[in-house]
């Protein structure tokens, strides 16, 4: 079930603990994280996002070209993930990116916030491995658990599990952009405070580099929809990061209008200097 033995880096022995411990199910509060785990739900998502990137892994492994497989690989993940929430839950809504808007969402108590392929250009030019599966749940408007599968690199990420700490801040602190188009906020902060700028695709990978130690600010101003950040900052809450809107105020999920204007996702230790910077180019 579980795939991650290819890597060496915690988690994936931080999995097979949370599921060894799979009887603690029900609510729990972390009260250093400030996102409320539970633990069942979490596991489902980690199970859910962990089978669909076994999909994707099959579809990408069959070739073809890179708009077939771009196509395929959305298609199925959805198909996949949209089965096992209605077998587990059928009586919860889910917003997704590739499947209509349903208006029962916002009178659901319990939303599924997924993007079943993030990153859909970079699952296209193999061996590239920033592409992700995001299974998120809300409930009644709170975040409560989520998973990221990064399935190139043979990882899960749940907020089951526990999350290896980091090192300390970089003196040059490295900062997310998207392969095609930093942002005036990236470069900014690149430059102010004297950052390393590093190009990767997918919200969700960017997001799980902070969480790993590997970047320290992923700070997005170019506008995405709540399915590209909702899983990635379940585990990045889960993890101790800093989550918040540009100016600060708090990013908020099943909104009416599931559009996000922008997101920072950094390390704590960087957020208030990071927010008084964004404030002060706004
Ligand atoms: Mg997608």
């Amino acid at each position: 079930m579980i795939y991650g033995d290819s890597r060496d880096c915690g988690f994936a022995t931080c999995r097979k603990l949370s599921l060894a411990h799979g009887h603690y199910f029900g609510p729990s509060r972390d009260h250093h994280s400030g996102i409320r785990i539970v633990i069942g739900d979490a596991m489902a998502a980690g199970e859910i996002a962990t089978g669909a990137g076994q999909v994707l892994l099959s579809i990408r492994a069959t070739g073809g070209n890179p708009e077939a497989l771009k196509a395929a690989g959305d298609a199925a993940s959805q198909e996949y993930i949209s089965q096992q929430l209605a077998n587990r839950y059928p009586f919860d809504a889910v917003l997704s990116e590739e499947a209509d808007d349903d208006s029962d969402r916002l009178v659901n108590h319990r939303v599924w916030i997924i993007d079943p392929l993030d990153g859909t250009r970079e699952f296209s030019e193999p061996p590239r491995v920033d592409w992700a599966v995001h299974v998120a749940l809300v409930e009644g408007g709170e975040l409560v658990s989520g998973s990221v599968a990064l399935p190139g690199e043979g990882l899960t990420f749940s907020t089951a599990d526990q999350l290896p700490p980091r090192g300390p801040v970089p003196s040059r602190p490295r900062i997310l952009v998207s392969r095609t188009r930093p942002t005036e906020h990236a470069l900014m902060l690149a430059d102010t405070l004297r950052g390393e700028l590093v190009p990767m695709g997918s919200a969700g990978a960017k997001t799980m580099a902070v969480v790993r130690g590997d970047a320290d600010i992923y700070v997005h101003s170019g506008g995405q929809w709540e399915w590209d950040s909702a899983a990635p900052v379940a585990i990045a809450l889960a993890a101790g990061l800093h989550v918040s809107r540009l100016d600060g105020s708090p990013v908020r999920y099943n909104q009416p209008n599931p559009w996000l204007p922008d997101i920072l996702i950094c390390r704590s230790e960087l957020a208030q200097r990071v927010i008084q910077l964004c404030r002060a180019a706004a």
